[in-house]
């Protein structure tokens, strides 16, 4: 039987500070927190409390060796203002996966989704009611023994915070396609959302943008040629009317939007391939006409559609209209609101 979660509400809301018309991305957080502890073996005391600093020992593990993942996935609101989850079992498993090539524990998947079900619940009010908006969910683990020393911990929280957001337009974006930095390597922590892959990518991120791109196109880390993925999302490309987006080879993270996405485009009659994909072969392909159309998958902002990809001294600039992108970008938005039958069973409603 899993333990009881107890709650201890705030006394002092934000909620009525607000105005969610105008939420600053990923700087509002919600009026509670979810905590849990493992000691000695065992995740204990689930708890929901007022969000709060946390006192850190200065020899946290998390802070020296860096064993920290997270998890990132959104809240909706449904038919009668129903919150709803999207697939957050994936998540659970992803967070597991992650966990285990981190040399972490792993969080039961009912505890996982209890979890967020209950902050959910307790904190549904903060969903902001402009469609395209959520609630952004952040669970995460770290180490917190303190301890100097190579080891795995014996010691971590488990914490699930909230975050308002949107509503998130998307803009095209220009990708950069970066040959000198890599972001993983075959046999590396690509596949985890490891906190410190996201550290790898920060100067290679900055540097792009000071050359006028929006994010990292990340190729492999021994040719420089095999597309792994773009910034925090995936990637497909619509050539000669089908579909197809990079394998996953083990250092490509296994988003759950490019898993839906799959899904959906099939769905509608497309092919989708996944296999190892090279730059130069997208090159030949924009040469030749037959490039339609390229996108990004994500759940921050779903699917964002490219306008370039620069690349050496080439510059590959895509088409400017995405008329099955849009489509199955649409599909996915009426899902997560249920404006949209739920035929793959991806919406968890929380009651
Ligand atoms: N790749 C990376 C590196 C990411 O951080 C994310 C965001 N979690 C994704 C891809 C997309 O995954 P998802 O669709 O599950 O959000």
């Amino acid at each position: 039987m899993m333990q009881q979660i107890k709650i201890t509400k705030t006394e002092n809301s934000g909620l009525g500070n607000i105005d969610f018309s105008n939420i600053p991305l990923g700087t509002t957080f919600t009026d509670h927190m979810f905590v849990c502890d493992y000691k000695e073996g065992t995740w204990v005391n689930p708890r929901i409390e007022p969000l709060a600093t946390i006192p850190t020992h200065p020899a946290a593990m998390a802070l020296h060796y860096g064993q920290a993942i997270f998890e990132g996935m959104k809240a909706t609101v449904g038919k009668n203002k129903t919150p709803l989850l999207f697939r957050p079992e994936q998540n659970a498993k992803r967070f597991n996966h992650s966990a285990r090539r981190m040399g972490m524990p792993e969080v039961p998947e009912a505890l996982f989704v209890e979890a967020v079900k209950q902050i959910v619940a307790l904190e549904h009010n903060w969903i902001p009611p402009q469609l395209g908006s959520a609630l952004y969910l952040r669970p995460f683990m770290y180490a917190d023994e303190p301890f100097i020393g190579m080891r795995a911990a014996t010691s971590y929280k488990f914490i699930v915070i909230c975050s308002p957001a949107g509503p998130f337009f998307s803009k095209k974006i220009k990708l950069y396609a970066e040959t000198e930095y890599i972001r993983a390597a075959n046999g590396g922590t690509g596949e985890a959302k490891a906190a410190g892959n996201y550290a790898a990518a920060i100067l290679p991120t900055e540097k792009a943008k000071a050359k006028g791109y929006d994010q990292v196109l990340w190729l492999d880390a021994k040719e420089h040629r095999y597309i792994q993925e773009v910034g925090t999302m995936n990637i497909f490309f619509k050539i000669d009317g089908n579909f197809i987006t990079p394998s996953t080879d083990g250092s490509i993270l296994k988003g759950i939007t490019r898993d839906s996405v799959i899904t959906l485009l099939k769905d509608k009659g497309f092919t989708v391939t996944e296999r190892p994909i090279t730059i130069d072969e997208i090159i030949q392909f924009s040469k030749d006409g037959r490039l339609e159309e390229a996108f990004g998958t994500g759940t921050a902002v779903a699917i964002a559609m490219i306008e370039s990809i620069g690349y050496k001294d080439e510059e590959i600039i895509l088409p400017a209209n995405n008329p099955v992108s849009e489509d199955v970008k649409q599909t996915l938005d009426q899902i997560k609101t249920q404006e949209q039958d739920d035929k793959f069973g991806w919406i968890i409603p929380v009651e």
